[in-house]
């Protein structure tokens, strides 16, 4: 069988080809039912056992506690950053700490609904890198419905490694996390997490599915003009079924989480040895950029982040010809986003040790040959 290039695709993103295979295996006929999955009803048993594996599968892998809940949403990032305050804020006042491109757009959208603060943003060290401040210097306010952060910013490259410990810092009000690109990468804290929201196509499976994490005492507190639909109470009490959920996103998204569940890495297995291989992983492509004369990473040591690594070229004028020998060598979609341009390599947990491998070869031939 043919090896399939690497994808450093942000998102929609690489899936674990064991799972792309199997979903070609079972399209025409799951489990013979005889239908595919696209063509099941929502209520019908086949589609339910899909659905209660998949929340089942997710709940052991995140160690999801019983006093959340899960809801398998449509709306992606942007609309929860609409869902979100129109469920929390009540029309008060909402904290956003501002660490890039995502958590910029959640406060302003969340402005349409609330009186917004930024706590903070993020800044550069001494050394120019971009660095997350301390949570002790956030001007957070006592009345404030929650704080909002972007726990990996998937344009800037810039990680939490650790949640803040808001109760640590004199304060009640809920955190509301925006995990969209690093969720199940890693363990989350949840006794530090009221909510946490994350579009499926970076990490999860394809897009069009919207997981969210939700504290129960925070459900019921819907603005007036939210739709039902988008209101949290209510699709929790439908068991994520209020509407036609996205099935067929659900049912990739849970082969995705049988996958991890199996994954064994260095003696480890589940998220614990997924964890492993992402440190692994990013460990090898932030060595070969720091050992650099001509390529680099402009951020902080302490919040880089494990799944996208934004990169640039010393000489700018070869990057037309970086990606065009990527290609060449099957390694695809590296370029940086627009906003901030240069590169970015995005590792999700479905890119394999090798593609990262082929990723710093060909970083170490394409300077021996240009720098
Ligand atoms: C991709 C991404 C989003 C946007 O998700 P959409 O599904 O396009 O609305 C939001 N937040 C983060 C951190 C992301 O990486």
């Amino acid at each position: 069988m043919l090896q399939r290039p690497f994808n450093f695709s942000a998102g929609p993103a690489v899936l674990p080809e064991q799972v792309l295979r199997q979903v070609a295996d079972e399209m025409l006929d799951w489990h013979d039912s005889g239908m595919s999955v696209m063509e099941m009803s929502h209520r019908g048993r086949e589609f339910i056992s899909i659905y209660e594996a998949a929340e089942r599968d997710l709940r052991e892998l995140l160690q999801v506690p019983e006093q959340f809940r899960i809801l398998f949403m449509q709306g992606g990032g942007l609309g929860e950053n609409a869902i979100v305050p129109m469920n929390l804020s009540r029309g008060g006042k909402v904290d956003v700490l501002v660490s890039g491109s995502w958590s910029k757009k959640s406060a302003q959208e969340a402005k349409r609904y609330a009186n917004v603060q930024v706590v903070a943003s993020t800044q550069p060290d001494a050394d120019g890198r971009t660095a997350l401040p301390a949570p002790g210097s956030w001007q957070c306010r006592a009345d404030a419905s929650y704080l909002h952060i972007c726990s990996n910013e998937t344009i800037d490259g810039v990680e939490f490694h650790e949640l803040p410990d808001l109760q640590a810092l004199g304060s009640d009000i809920p955190l509301v996390i925006d995990c969209s690109s690093h969720v199940l990468s890693r363990p989350i804290n949840w006794s530090r997490v009221g909510l946490a929201f994350a579009g499926a196509q970076k990490n999860i499976g394809p897009a069009g599915v919207t997981l969210v994490f939700v504290r129960e005492d925070l459900l019921g507190q819907a603005m007036a003009i939210c739709p039902s639909a988008f209101d949290y109470k209510t699709v929790a009490e439908a068991q994520s079924m209020f509407n036609t959920p996205p099935t067929f996103g659900i049912y990739v998204a849970g082969l995705v989480f049988q996958w991890l569940k199996h994954f064994s890495y260095a003696g480890k297995t589940g998220i614990a040895a997924i964890e492993q291989r992402n440190i692994d992983k990013a460990e090898l492509v932030y060595q070969a950029l720091d050992a650099s004369e001509f390529f680099s990473n402009r951020v902080a040591a302490a919040c880089r982040s494990r799944m996208n690594i934004p990169f640039y070229l010393r000489d700018e004028r070869l990057n037309q010809a970086f990606l065009d020998g990527a290609r060449e060598r099957h390694l695809l979609q590296l370029k940086g986003h627009k906003s901030v341009g240069g590169m970015r390599a995005s590792i999700y947990n479905a890119m394999p040790l090798e593609g990262v491998q082929a990723l710093v070869a060909y970083l170490k031939d394409f300077e021996a040959q240009h720098g």
